[in-house]
């Protein structure tokens, strides 16, 4: 019997390594760099494909919370998060290059895996052999239609990355670095409009032309990720209320602006810089031109352009099982995007889920399944067992939690949710676990 995982992103990465770490022997079967799409860039394992944020690392949010139980099950990719992290105030940010060689260098070292750079289009369901599906989001399109012929109605959705600028072609004198209300170590460069700025840049992004895709539907655009220019579309205010937002950040002299976009640090030396929630689908051109009209941007060099792309996922609660197993065919496993979770984090923990479920039926123990009032059991709950058909994607969210009761206000109570959370998980571990 072999282990086969297929797909060396973020969960087919943490889970090579969590079996590595097991003294389990695995295949990794990894497509790049031949034959993916333009969205990879690199041919390292665990690529971050757009923002260089694995979001927030506060417990009032429930990425901080998810980042906690993924710590206590000792989660090799966040190990590497953590050790490749750049300034980003209350966001666990991550230089992008460093973070994908590191896990790769792991992955290369590791005498359990062995890497096979190639294409997987289907799978002998009927040999003995263990498979982990972990192809996320960007399927590569034979396997994508293998997968819809064996688990049928495969499912997508459309979402957009954003640009990324040279340092050294921001005009900084029309910055300021600040943290919004000031939490934070001043790791944001904030680049202020006025509103007659804001209006003429308003006018054009929403005339600004957009690249074309196939099949597009803007009904299947993910509500969490929407394009800035889709946003604009909703009204003249619509970004000022979103990710040009200007409340809580203030410059040195106090004065407080129109709109502000904000720029984060894409590594550590800062040499490269992402607008916040600037995803788009413009075409190249139209990006140069319309955020050239930022003030601070009006010389930027983009080193990379924003892209939409299509993101495939199955219907978790028809196929899947609440171990990540497939209901029909015991020996395939599901982690990632694929199953239906989105984000990064989501992708890392539901990675190293599966992983231990693998260890599991390759050495005759139970499987296992997390309780629901974690945020790992209530995701994977939700996937397969509590949500409408079809499914929609979802991510780390305080809604999926039983109430805690007598508690006013949102940030107390989802504090008070993760608190019983971490609780639950620690003695989940101590019982279940080992
Ligand atoms: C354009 C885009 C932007 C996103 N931006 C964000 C973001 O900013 N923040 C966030 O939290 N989440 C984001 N996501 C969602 C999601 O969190 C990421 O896509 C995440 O990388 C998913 O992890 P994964 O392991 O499931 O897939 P991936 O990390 O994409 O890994 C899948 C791997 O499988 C390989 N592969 C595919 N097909 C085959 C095959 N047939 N045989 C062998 N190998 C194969 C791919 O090359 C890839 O390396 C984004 C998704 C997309 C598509």
């Amino acid at each position: 019997m072999k282990i086969n995982i297929i797909g060396g992103g973020l969960a087919g990465s943490e889970a090579a390594l969590t079996l590595s770490k097991k003294k389990i022997h695995c295949n990794l079967y990894e497509i790049k760099p031949e034959g993916n799409t333009d969205i990879y860039k690199s041919k390292n394992f665990g690529e971050l494909v757009c923002s260089n944020s694995l979001k927030s690392f506060e417990l009032s949010n429930a990425s901080g919370l998810l980042k906690n139980e993924g710590k206590l099950l000792d989660s090799n990719l966040l190990r590497i998060a953590e050790e490749t992290k750049v300034p980003a105030g209350k966001a666990l940010a991550v230089n992008r290059e460093e973070f994908s060689k590191r896990i790769t260098e792991e992955i290369k070292k590791s005498e359990y895996i062995k890497i096979y750079r190639k294409e997987i289009t289907q799978i002998d369901l009927n040999s003995d052999d263990i498979w982990l599906i972990a192809t996320g989001p960007l399927t590569s399109p034979k396997f994508e239609s293998w997968l819809m012929k064996v688990f049928g109605n495969d499912l997508f959705f459309f979402d957009a990355v954003s640009p990324i600028i040279l340092r050294d072609s921001i005009d900084t004198s029309k910055t300021f670095v600040a943290d919004r209300y000031e939490k934070g170590t001043g790791d944001y460069l904030n680049c202020p409009m006025n509103e007659n700025e804001y209006s003429i840049f308003y006018e054009q992004l929403v005339a600004a032309e957009l690249a074309p895709i196939e099949n597009f539907s803007d009904k299947a655009l993910f509500e969490r990720c929407q394009p800035v220019e889709e946003i604009a579309k909703r009204g003249l205010d619509a970004l000022r209320f979103g990710p040009m937002k200007p409340v809580g950040l203030k410059d040195d002299s106090g004065n407080s602006f129109f709109a502000i976009v904000q720029l984060r640090k894409e590594d550590k030396e800062g040499n490269l810089y992402s607008p916040v929630g600037f995803q788009t689908r413009l075409k190249w051109k139209e990006q140069k031109k319309v955020f050239s009209l930022i003030p601070a941007l009006n010389n930027a060099e983009f080193v990379r352009y924003g892209v939409m792309h299509r993101n495939t996922y199955l219907n978790a609660p028809e196929i899947m099982n609440k171990y990540m197993q497939s209901k029909k065919y015991k020996n395939v496993f599901f982690a990632g995007q694929i199953s239906g979770l989105e984000g990064y984090v989501e992708a890392i923990v539901s990675g190293k889920i599966s992983a231990l479920n693998i260890e599991r039926i390759s050495t005759g123990k139970k499987l296992l399944s997390f309780p629901d009032d974690t945020m790992i059991g209530a995701l994977i709950n939700h996937i397969t067992t509590n949500a409408r058909i079809p499914l929609s994607p979802v991510y780390a969210n305080y809604g999926l939690l039983s109430p805690v009761k007598g508690i006013k206000r949102k940030k107390e109570r989802n504090i008070a949710k993760a608190e019983r959370a971490l609780k639950v998980f620690k003695k989940f571990l101590i019982t279940e676990f080992y």
